[in-house]
């Protein structure tokens, strides 16, 4: 499996809890390289596209809500096989349901404010990189 790419976001919860760091630490310990970030508030515009797919969902509004309710930190993540990677270090969507050791098992506080997005896709990874990242400030 080659060197890949995903796009993570700490979320609302996280920066509001002084959780970048510890997040990234544990990123980091499970050997995914970041490789871009920044820390910005999503618009309202930003947040309703992002989440796009999810605009159907009875959660939308309130998700769009939450991501736009605080600063987060968007990243470009580098490994092997990243995508997958980050989707098993992230843990389940729901904490209750999260494994020991997850980032989502240790801090988050509910489904919506779950502490971390994580590309769900190598195709989906590459479009949320280009909607927050230009190609010249991700540095591998
Ligand atoms: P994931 O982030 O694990 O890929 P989804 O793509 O299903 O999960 O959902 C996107 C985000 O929407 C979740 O991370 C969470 O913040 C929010 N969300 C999902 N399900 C619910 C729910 N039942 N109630 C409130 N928010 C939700
Ligand atoms: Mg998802």
């Amino acid at each position: 499996m080659a060197t890949e790419r995903t796009f993570s976001i700490l979320k609302p919860d996280a920066t509001a809890r002084n959780l970048t760091g510890a997040v990234n630490a544990v990123i980091e310990a499970a050997g995914l390289r970041i490789v871009a970030q920044r820390r910005i508030r999503m618009s309202d515009a930003q947040a309703k596209k992002f989440y796009e797919i999810h605009a159907e969902r009875p959660f939308y509004g309130e998700l769009v809500g939450f991501m736009t309710s605080g600063p987060v930190v968007v990243q470009v993540l580098e490994g092997e096989n990243a995508v997958a990677r980050y989707r098993e270090v992230m843990g389940a969507t729901n904490p209750a349901q999260a494994a020991e050791g997850t980032i989502r098992k240790q801090f988050a506080q509910s489904v919506g404010e779950n502490t971390v997005h994580g590309s769900d896709s190598p195709e989906n990874a590459a479009l949320e990189i280009a909607q927050f990242f230009d190609d010249k400030d991700i540095v591998g």
